[in-house]
C-alpha cells in the first residue's frame, strides 16, 4: 500500500523522482507534433506527443528502466518476474538485457504475436497465461513468490509512475506557452500518474484528463465508488489498457488530481486510429488512439474551441492483420457520425 503523505507532499515527491530518472539511457525524447487535419476538424490546436516512436513502440520503457536500475545488486542477480498485455513486457525486456538482468514475463494468451515476438526477440522468458490481464497477474505473482525474483508492476510502483511522468516533463519543455489540457490513455493509472503528478505541481491551471475504454474503465468506476474496484470483466481490443482495478498509487495521484475522466467506444478508437494516421501517416495501436477520440469527445460535449489540447500516442503494437478490422470499423462510424459533425466544423470555421 502506498506509504507517501498525501497532498503537495506526494506531488513534490514524485517530482524529484521524475526529475532523476536517468530514461534516456534507453529512451527517447519523443516530438510533440502538430496535427493540422484534426486541429483544423476541431477548430482546436492538437499536438500528439508520439511515444508511438519510443524504441519498443510505447512509452513503457520509461517506467520499465526506472524501476530495474533501482534494483539491488542482489535483486539483480536474483532476476526479475513481470506480468504484462504486451508493451511493459517489451520494456522490460530491453531495460533487463540492457542491463543484464534475467526476465520471466507473463502475458495474456490473447497478446498480439507482435508484442510476444517483441519480449521473445530481447532475449526474456515470455511464458502465455490467462485469458486477459488479471489472471497473468495472478500467475506472475506466484511465480515471483516461488522464485524469489522481484516482481515488477507494469504500473502499481512510483518508479514505474516516475519514469512514465518524464513524458509530462519533456511536454511542458517543448510547449512552454498556455496548454488547456493533457488527455491520457489510462489501463492502470500508471501514466496518467506520473504526468498528473507532474504537471499539476508546476502548471496546476492545465486540465489532466484521463481516457479509457469503455470496456476496462476501472479508473472511471473507482472515482464513482471512491475506492478502488475490480471490473467483474474487461474487453480486450483496446489490449494495451485491459486493466481490471486502477493501482493503489495511482489512484493516490489521480484521485485528488485528475480533472475529468472519458470514456470511448472501440469504434471511436478505430475513427481515432484513422485521424492518426490521415495527420502521421503512422498507425498506432487501439490504446494508443483513446487521446485523440477522447478529445474529439470532449470538444463534441464541450463545444470547445481555439484551446491547445495535447493528446499522449502511447503506442503503435498493433498486428498487421488487425487493420484490416480497424478500417472497416472506422468506415462505420465515419459514416454514422459525420453528418452530426459538419454543423460542429462549420461553426467552427466561423469562429476562427
Ligand atoms: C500501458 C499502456 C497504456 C496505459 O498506461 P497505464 O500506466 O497502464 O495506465 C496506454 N497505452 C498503451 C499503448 C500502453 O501500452
Amino acid at each position: 500500500m502506498p506509504d507517501h503523505t498525501p497532498g503537495p507532499d506526494l506531488l513534490e515527491s514524485y517530482v524529484k523522482k521524475i526529475l532523476a530518472a536517468p530514461v534516456y539511457d534507453l529512451a527517447v525524447c519523443t516530438p510533440l507534433q502538430a496535427a493540422p487535419a484534426l486541429s483544423q476538424a476541431l477548430g482546436n490546436q492538437v499536438l500528439l506527443k508520439r511515444e508511438d516512436l519510443q524504441p519498443t513502440f510505447s512509452f513503457k520503457i520509461r517506467g520499465a528502466y526506472n524501476r530495474l536500475v533501482q534494483l539491488t545488486p542482489a535483486q539483480r542477480l536474483r532476476g526479475v518476474v513481470t506480468a504484462s498485455a504486451g508493451n511493459h513486457a517489451q520494456g522490460v525486456a530491453l531495460a533487463a538485457r540492457e542491463l543484464g538482468i534475467k526476465a520471466t514475463i507473463v502475458m495474456p494468451c490473447a497478446t498480439p504475436e507482435l508484442k510476444v515476438l517483441g519480449v521473445r526477440s530481447r532475449g526474456a522468458n515470455a511464458v502465455l497465461h490467462g485469458e486477459s490481464f488479471p489472471f497473468a497477474l495472478a500467475h506472475a505473482l506466484r511465480l515471483a513468490e516461488d522464485s524469489g525474483c522481484t516482481f515488477v508492476s507494469p504500473f502499481d510502483d512510483p518508479h514505474v509512475i516516475a519514469g512514465q511522468g518524464t513524458v509530462a516533463m519533456e511536454i511542458l519543455r517543448q510547449h512552454p506557452g498556455p496548454l488547456h489540457a493533457i488527455f491520457v490513455p489510462v489501463g492502470g493509472g500508471g501514466l496518467i500518474a506520473g504526468i498528473a503528478a507532474y504537471v499539476k505541481y508546476l502548471r496546476p491551471e492545465i486540465r489532466i484528463i484521463g481516457v479509457e475504454s469503455e470496456h476496462s474503465a476501472c479508473l472511471h468506476a473507482a472515482l464513482a465508488a471512491g475506492e478502488r474496484v475490480v471490473l467483474p470483466s474487461v474487453g480486450t481490443f483496446a489490449d494495451g489498457v485491459a486493466v481490471a482495478q486502477i493501482g493503489a498509487y495511482g489512484f493516490e495521484v489521480c484521485r485528488n488530481h485528475v480533472d475529468e475522466v472519458l470514456t470511448v467506444s472501440n469504434d471511436q478508437l478505430c475513427a481515432a486510429i484513422k485521424d492518426i494516421y490521415d495527420d502521421t501517416r503512422s498507425i498506432t495501436e487501439p490504446s494508443g488512439a483513446l487521446a485523440v477520440a477522447g478529445i474529439k469527445q470532449y470538444v463534441a460535449r464541450t463545444g470547445a474551441c481555439g484551446q491547445t489540447l495535447v493528446a499522449i500516442d502511447s503506442g503503435a503494437n498493433i498486428n498487421f492483420d488487425s487493420l484490416r478490422h480497424v478500417a472497416e470499423r472506422a468506415a462505420v462510424y465515419d459514416a454514422a457520425y459525420s453528418a452530426t459533425a459538419l454543423p460542429t466544423l462549420a461553426e467552427a470555421d466561423q469562429t476562427r
